[in-house]
């Protein structure tokens, strides 16, 4: 059985996350996006253009309690974090029912040849034309083409991305960990102890 892992590989880019959209009606699931983001090994997740100091909270309690270290950060324009991140050398990928089909083309392929750090832009409600525009968006994937959510497409887009070695992780600093169970729940103190031990 596979050990578990601090990182997915240190050669592996990094994978930030940007949350378009955040009406009423989205709340919780911005609060998910973030979830999944953590859970499925992306490093950094920005809330777009807005501020919701309940959907942090959630996420720093999560991570207080789990561990992990997802940098989260709210409020900044997203052409603004567009700019910043090509102008850094990162490549944009936005997930979308109408881009290239992640199973029956090479995108995935042209993605990870590219070597760089990846942002990964999920939408909400109708995004703004330019998220499929060659200035914006270096790939737009379609995880299958038919609609569904944001948060199924970014934790597919992950679980590929990261060849499913992220459910293996282990996330440092966790005060809680979970024992794997055929039938029933175990859940025990992660000692740092515990941690170091099994990560290295
Ligand atoms: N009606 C919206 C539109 O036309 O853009 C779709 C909104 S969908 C509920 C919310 C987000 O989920 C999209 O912006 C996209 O990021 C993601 N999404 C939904 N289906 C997808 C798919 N098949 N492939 C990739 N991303 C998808």
């Amino acid at each position: 059985m596979a050990e578990p892992s601090k990182k997915i590989s240190p050669s592996t880019p990094n994978v930030a996350v940007l949350r378009w959209g955040h009406r009423e009606r989205d709340k919780r699931l911005t609060t998910h996006v973030a979830l999944t983001a953590r859970a499925f090994g992306a490093s950094h997740f920005i809330l777009a253009d807005v501020r919701d100091e309940k959907v942090e909270a959630t996420i720093a309690k999560v991570m207080k309690n789990w561990g992990g270290k997802l940098r989260f950060e709210m409020g900044i324009p997203w052409k603004q974090v567009v700019k910043k991140w090509k102008a850094k050398g990162g490549v944009v990928v936005h997930l979308t029912a109408y881009g290239e089909n992640i199973h029956s083309s090479d995108v995935l392929k042209r993605i990870k040849a590219k070597g760089k750090d990846v942002l990964v832009i999920v939408g909400s409600q109708k995004v703004p034309s330019e998220f499929f525009s060659k200035t914006v968006s270096d790939f737009n994937v379609a995880i299958g083409n038919q609609p569904h959510s944001e948060c199924s497409s970014l934790a597919v887009f992950l679980d590929l991305f990261f060849r499913g070695r992220e459910l293996g992780m282990e996330f440092e600093g966790a005060k809680m960990r979970i024992i794997p169970q055929a039938h029933g729940k175990k859940v025990v103190k992660a000692l740092d102890s515990w941690v170091r031990n099994k990560q290295i």
